[in-house]
């Protein structure tokens, strides 16, 4: 490759941002280069969402099985001895999904013919970076610079990562299960990885800044949850500060601060997820000169920067940070850079959070659009109300489909769901409402029998004042 490279497109980090960006590119018959200093992925492939997922699911068969070994199992099944949990093995599984799609990531690269430079890229001005780390130093030159650095997670000064206090990405290779774990952020990844690793029989207690879990879903939605953590055991204290992390004559504790008193929490380990940031140190991103947006890089609607022909994508740019979003600002500025018009104005961005019950959410939820000034209807249809969430077990906790739509024209605005397997189910919600759809039309739609999305049909109906099993 020599120590010097021209290329028309330059894209640096290959989450699910800059990968896709490379692939489109390279499909569209541009030249092509990608550079990752890790290995290819990302945060979501390597650390992220696919691991997070590998660990939710066997912590959900393992659970599966010590009530049947537990209780008089109303399945009727019966194990006569507890089952146990080899955690090297279970990380080890999880690895062989990581590397089956790291590899199908270089596949796919390669036969769009995409250059891969690996290791670091540092830039001295907006087209030019010097690739550092692996082997001789690297020189590219561009045409066009896809920025798709992603992001980090956020440190706490006084809870340093390192030894006993952990991040996602440790959490998600552990050695051995801590018999005591705190979790300090009740968000996505503190939820998803504390319910994880309690279902794996860690004793695991919830410290969360705000007054409520899951802050960026309504009460309505968490309600599910919370009684899962209650049932489970798992302490949440809410309006709470974690302040350090000590170990004495009593062990290891984690320090906060509650009502302006100081609590101890006994925790062998303490897993800290209170959000991540744009990576934008360490790389030139000032030699750039491109505009800010806060800690984000700033854009517009096609991904472009202020300085012509430097493009940023994905956690570099601002909520959401997540995978979908990215690869969708992806495709999109390969696209236009091939001649294509094309701008990042999505009806919506779904969410889906992979706790015990999972949540999606989807356009407006009630609360959003009473906010924005729009008269809407609301339908709730209950999953206890539902044959195939009743025949899987998935109607505990009073799980549900909520369908939000404007009152006026009957506009699908918004559609959130809690329950068993619902992740499953945001792709109806998201194609209903990019497509404009309006309740009669999801209420004329034929629904398969018997499947939780029926409960999106009857939260229509119900919304139109006439559901048939509620
Ligand atoms: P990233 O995936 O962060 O990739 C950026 C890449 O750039 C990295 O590989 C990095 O090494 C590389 N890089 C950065 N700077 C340089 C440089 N100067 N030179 C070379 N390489 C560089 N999202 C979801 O949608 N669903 C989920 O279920 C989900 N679960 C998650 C679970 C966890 C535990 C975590 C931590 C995140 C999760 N997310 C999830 C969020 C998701 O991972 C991110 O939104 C997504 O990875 C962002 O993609 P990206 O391409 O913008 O950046
Ligand atoms: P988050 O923003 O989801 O949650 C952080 C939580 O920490 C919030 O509830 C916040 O109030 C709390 N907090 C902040 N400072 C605190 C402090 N000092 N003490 C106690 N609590 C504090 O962040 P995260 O869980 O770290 O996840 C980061 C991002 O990764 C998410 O926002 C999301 O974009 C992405 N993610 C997505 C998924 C998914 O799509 N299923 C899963 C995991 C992560």
């Amino acid at each position: 490759m020599g120590n010097e490279v021209k290329t028309k497109v330059l894209v640096v980090g290959s989450g699910p941002g800059g990968y896709v960006a490379a692939i489109r590119a390279g499909q569209l018959g541009l030249d092509t280069t990608i550079v990752e200093s890790e290995r290819l992925g990302g945060t979501c492939l390597i650390r992220g969402c696919i691991p997070s997922k590998a660990l939710i699911h066997v912590a959900g068969k393992f659970e599966g099985m010590r009530h049947a070994a537990e209780a008089d199992d109303p399945l009727g099944i019966r194990l006569s001895e507890p089952p146990t949990l080899d955690l090297s093995k279970t990380i080890a599984w999880k690895e062989t999904v990581v590397d089956k799609l790291n590899g199908g990531v270089g596949m796919l690269l390669k036969r769009a013919k995409v250059k891969v430079v690996p290791g670091w890229a540092t830039f001295s001005d907006a087209k030019t970076c010097t690739v550092t780390g692996s082997g001789e130093p690297v020189t590219i030159t561009a045409e066009h610079v896809i920025l798709a650095n992603g992001s980090i997670p956020v440190e706490l000064p006084n809870l340093p990562f390192g030894n006993d206090i952990l991040s996602s990405t440790e959490a998600l290779s552990l050695s051995e299960l801590p018999e005591r774990l705190a979790v300090v952020g009740g968000g996505y990844i503190g939820l998803e990885l504390g319910i994880a690793l309690r279902k794996m029989g860690a004793d695991v207690t919830v410290v969360e800044a705000l007054d409520r879990i899951l802050p960026v879903y309504d009460d309505q939605l968490t309600a599910p949850i919370r009684q899962w953590l209650d049932a489970a055991g798992i302490t949440v204290h809410l309006g709470t500060k974690a302040m350090s992390f000590t170990e004495g004559e009593n062990g290891k504790r984690l320090v906060v601060e509650k009502d302006g008193e100081q609590l101890e929490i006994p925790a062998d380990k303490v897993l800290v997820t209170v959000g991540r940031r744009p990576n934008t140190k360490g790389w030139g991103l000032e030699t750039m000169a491109v505009d800010m947006n806060g800690p984000f890089v700033k854009v517009d609607d096609q991904c472009k920067t202020s300085v012509k022909n430097v493009w940023a994508i994905g956690d570099l740019v601002g909520e959401p940070m997540l995978a979908h979003k990215a690869s969708a600002q992806a495709e999109m500025v390969a696209e236009i850079i091939a001649g294509r018009q094309r701008h990042f104005r999505p009806a919506a961005i779904p969410a889906v959070c992979f706790t015990e019950p999972e949540i999606v959410s989807v356009g407006l939820s009630p609360d959003e659009a009473k906010a924005a000034g729009i008269d809407a209807i609301t339908g709730v249809f209950p999953f206890s109300a539902n044959g195939r969430a009743l025949s899987m077990e998935g109607a505990a906790n009073g799980g549900f489909v909520r369908v939000v739509a404007r009152g006026d024209n009957h506009r699908v605005i918004g559609v959130q769901a809690t329950g068993a397997h619902v992740s499953e189910m945001s792709g109806e919600f998201v194609h209903a409402i990019e497509m404009g759809a309006v309740l009669e039309d999801i209420a004329g739609t034929v629904h398969v029998h018997p499947t939780l999305t029926e409960g999106f049909h009857e939260s229509a109906l119900k919304a139109l004042g006439h559901a048939i099993h509620i």
